[in-house]
């Protein structure tokens, strides 16, 4: 076998465009083959299909079809986020352009970790997240893998400026990653405030925030993971500003709501918080990973400064060369802003408000729907894109076997969220060009697969 080209370089083009459309071929061979959200079958079908096509991981002698034919199974295994009937998670369909964008990244691959592996994309991080922050209302922004790695670093940034005693206040309706990076950092264990209806309570918080000895990193969240609920943040705020307490605001979700004219005010008190998660492979329509954590003062990012010789000598830095190393605990890192520069300059903040605004409708048309079918019961009217309901006097179980039934058959991605003692489907709204008549088909699915 030759050696096999290079993605950029004098061959690159060439290279890379054959192989372009091999893959957009397979792409739509796998989608026919699945002609649904997801695969039927489950996870042997769908395990069996992947052992086939894959055969001998490392065989002696590759194949040259391998692209096209794992490319196709993928495709045809996928829970495919463009599908108006997987709607189950906050896994948004990518836009194309975001995708062509991220094409350019991987041919380049240039590396954040020096200027001299990125001396553009480094230029252009730059930029890029200082004005998103500042969209946000804060200062500047790291790019993330996305909202558990943001969380973390937003612990992490508390914990040194205010010691290793630091203690995390969050809500019971926090995202999972939020104890979890306690656990990581080896914090004190973070105590919980309740939240009733899926939302911080601002008088118990105040209770917490006057029991507890030492700092405090309280975090809120603007768009729960399992209701789309943003907590009162102007309270919260006033809470923590009152006793003195660091906020942390976990906006993954609700972040995207800053684009939109008619939906941002739901997030005042946003920059009140000394640290903010935005994660716009949510409400950014991008392709995994695309998050970010945004800082009202950028000084909490010297602590993250590194040295490492060979990357960001002093005499470099003291030259002129930019030093990267602090903007990341990753070192080789993916210059994941580009998609994210394209996709804010080729829509603008009216397109995205736009996509923003029509998912949140998607949402009110849905939970309409839902309140006119006597078989069903609607949780509550939806505050982003996220609606759940459930089959009228079923139990939980029979709310957990519908969800499995549809993801068997393939017609369906539903999700399941615990909220008020009892399960319900969850469904998130991210794809912009889901019609009214898919979330009817939606409906009857869950009503014709509901045992009576
Ligand atoms: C999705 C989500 C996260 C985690 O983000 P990842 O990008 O999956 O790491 C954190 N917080 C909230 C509120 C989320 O919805």
């Amino acid at each position: 076998m030759s050696t096999p080209p290079l993605a950029s370089g004098p061959e690159g083009t060439r290279a890379l465009r054959a192989l372009l459309g091999v893959v957009l071929d397979a792409l739509a061979a796998g989608d026919r083959a699945r002609g649904g959200p997801l695969p039927a079958g489950g996870p042997g079908a769908v395990d069996a299909r992947v052992g086939d096509a894959l055969g001998d991981v490392l065989p002696e002698d590759g194949d040259p079809d391998a692209l096209a034919t794992l490319v196709r199974v993928l495709a045809e295994g996928a829970a495919d986020p463009a599908d108006a009937l997987c709607a189950a998670h906050l896994h948004c369909p990518p836009l194309a352009v975001a995708v062509a964008a991220d094409l350019a990244a991987g041919a380049l691959n240039p590396s954040l970790d020096s200027w001299d592996q990125a001396p553009a994309a480094s230029a252009l991080e730059a930029r890029v997240t200082r004005a998103l922050a500042r969209h946000a209302g804060l200062a500047d922004a790291l790019v993330t893998t996305g909202g558990t790695e943001s969380n973390q670093l937003a612990l992490l940034l508390a914990r040194e400026r205010h010691g290793p005693g630091l203690r995390l206040v969050h809500g019971a309706n926090a995202h999972h990653s939020l104890p979890r990076a306690a656990w990581l950092l080896g914090l004190p264990e973070p105590v919980v405030v309740p939240a009733p209806a899926g939302l911080l309570d601002p008088a118990a918080l105040d209770a917490a925030l006057t029991t507890l000895p030492g700092p405090v990193l309280v975090a809120a969240t603007a768009g729960t993971t399992d209701a789309g609920l943003i907590d009162p943040l102007p309270a919260v705020a006033a809470r923590c500003a009152a006793h003195g307490a660091r906020l942390h605001v976990d906006a993954a979700y609700g972040g995207g709501l800053l684009f939109s004219e008619r939906h941002r005010a739901k997030l005042a008190g946003l920059d009140a918080a000394d640290t903010v998660t935005l994660d716009l492979h949510k409400l950014g329509w991008q392709p995994v990973a695309a998050g970010l954590l945004a800082v009202r003062d950028p000084d909490d990012l010297a602590a993250l400064h590194q040295r490492a010789d060979y990357l960001n000598a002093d005499d470099d830095t003291g030259a002129g060369l930019p030093d990267l190393l602090g903007r990341s605990l990753r070192t080789s890192r993916r210059p994941d802003v580009l998609k994210i520069a394209v996709t804010l300059r080729t829509l603008g903040r009216g397109g995205l408000g736009a996509l923003v605004d029509r998912v949140c409708a998607l949402a009110e048309e849905l939970a309409g729907q839902v309140a006119a079918r006597p078989g069903l019961d609607l949780c509550a009217p939806p505050v982003i894109s996220t609606v759940l309901f459930r089959p009228a006097r079923a139990t939980d179980d029979a709310v957990a076997a519908v969800r499995r039934t549809l993801l068997a058959d393939g017609r369906a991605v539903l999700g399941r969220a615990r909220h008020d003692g009892r399960l319900w489907l969850k469904t998130t709204l991210l794809n912009p060009h889901t019609r009214p008549a898919d979330l009817a088909g939606l409906l009857d699915l869950v009503e014709g697969s509901t045992p009576r």
